[in-house]
């Protein structure tokens, strides 16, 4: 089978004083997933920092990173409509409605973060997912707990998300959700429906054995500084070593790391033409 990896380069919380290697302005986002592009991932999950190091959405830091990244590889482009708490709803969705990315998160449900509660209401996922299937945007599901598995399949039944449904399963949110281990994994891949797709990651520690099982029960993978900063023990991780291993791993279990064509032929993603060559 072919295997996507997503790389989810910067996220909202982790502080560059834990990891320098963590890209942090446009530019510096942009080459990060340009690296990662080179080395194997398809989707490029992207968040933007303040110059204070704060996760924020920002358009102007969204527009220059996608720009840069359109004109240079063929990689998906995955937008967060989180990494800013206590915003309004059209500030979660203004760089998704202008920028257009293929592909943009759609988090089914509240849930306790270490830093404020990561709130997504009913009324916040009903016009997220409707305005994504309206601009052609094809949602990411991120599950961080069971029961948004049910969730998701309940905005799917009042139109807010068209199936089939690819979910990213986020193991190991924070001290509230799911915990990352193997059999919770393989319980929520048991939970969703057959013609779905899913992608599944464990944060910090278990990012090794989470990425290993969801490989060998045939999902989709997501490495990167938003989740783990280091590749070993005692040694700080690069995104594109994250990526780089993850390739090998796929390779090794006999499957192959999908191109971006492959990634958009598997998640039924609107073809753009490519810009950019793969070494
Ligand atoms: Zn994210």
């Amino acid at each position: 089978m072919k295997t996507i990896i997503t790389a989810a380069l910067t996220g909202a919380i982790s502080p560059k004083s834990k990891n320098p290697n963590i890209p942090v302005t446009p530019k510096e986002i942009a080459a990060d997933g340009i690296r990662c592009w080179k080395a194997g991932a398809s989707i490029l999950h992207l968040h933007m920092r303040d110059d204070n190091f704060k996760g924020i959405l920002d358009k102007e830091r969204f527009r220059e990173t996608v720009n840069i990244l359109r004109g240079s590889c063929d990689a998906i482009l995955n937008l967060t409509t989180s990494g800013e708490l206590n915003v309004s709803d059209e500030r979660r969705l203004e760089h998704v409605l202008e920028l257009k990315p293929e592909m943009a998160t759609f988090d089914a449900g509240t849930i306790n973060a270490s830093d404020g509660i990561f709130e997504n209401s009913v009324e916040f996922l009903m016009k997220l997912g409707k305005l994504l299937i309206e601009n052609g945007v094809r949602p990411e599901v991120e599950v961080m707990d069971l029961g948004m598995i049910s969730a998701a399949q309940y905005y799917q039944s009042k139109g807010a998300l068209k199936a089939p449904v690819h979910y990213q399963f986020v193991l190991g949110f924070g001290f509230s959700g799911a915990p990352a281990t193997p059999d919770n994994l393989l319980y929520m891949k048991s939970k969703i429906p057959s013609d779905a797709t899913f992608s599944a990651f464990g944060t910090g520690n278990s990012h090794l054995p989470i990425l290993y099982t969801t490989i060998a029960i045939g999902g989709h993978v997501r490495v990167g500084l938003e989740d783990n900063l280091f590749y070993g023990p005692g040694v700080l991780a690069t995104n594109e070593t994250l990526v780089q291993r993850a390739g090998r791993v796929i390779r090794e279990f006999g499957n192959d790391v999908a191109t971006p064509a492959d990634a958009r032929e598997i998640l039924g993603l609107r073809q753009i033409p490519p810009s950019g060559e793969r070494q």
